[in-house]
């Protein structure tokens, strides 16, 4: 499959994404020349630069790395009460990626390596997660 960078196709992508989301996963691409797995949103392999890839799906499961306690919520969750901008290391994958989890009030109730899992994804803030 060769990816062009036209709009349609950059829509495709992203619902794609979304979709998987919805039922708790993460898309990714693989590359077809060195097989190494890249963020959905790369267009060019990070290890060759090819820009041929497979979709491969990842259990939205992960470990978190980091993350910032916001005590302000973002317009559209004044009702999460406060939450928690994670980064979170893709178990079976190569890379991180950030999502949103509410009812996070203070640093201990977060230990860094607690494990999170994707359970949605909002348009107007990214992945949405929970701890499992
Ligand atoms: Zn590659």
């Amino acid at each position: 499959m060769s990816e062009s960078r036209d709009p349609n196709q950059i829509t495709n992508r992203r619902s794609k994404f979304i979709e998987a989301a919805s039922r708790g996963k993460i898309l990714a691409n693989k590359c077809a020349k060195c097989n190494h797995s890249n963020l959905e949103t790369v267009y060019f392999c990070e290890k060759c630069s090819s820009d041929v890839f497979t979709t491969v799906e990842y259990a939205g499961l992960g470990d978190v790395v980091t993350f910032t306690i916001q005590s302000v919520a973002p317009e559209g969750f004044t009702d999460a009460g406060l939450y928690a901008w994670v980064v979170f290391k893709v178990d079976d994958a190569p890379f991180k990626v950030s999502g949103f989890l509410k009812d996070t009030h203070t640093p201990s109730d977060l230990p860094i390596g607690s494990k999170v899992q994707v359970t949605g994804f909002d348009e107007k803030h990214g992945l949405l997660l929970e701890r499992v």
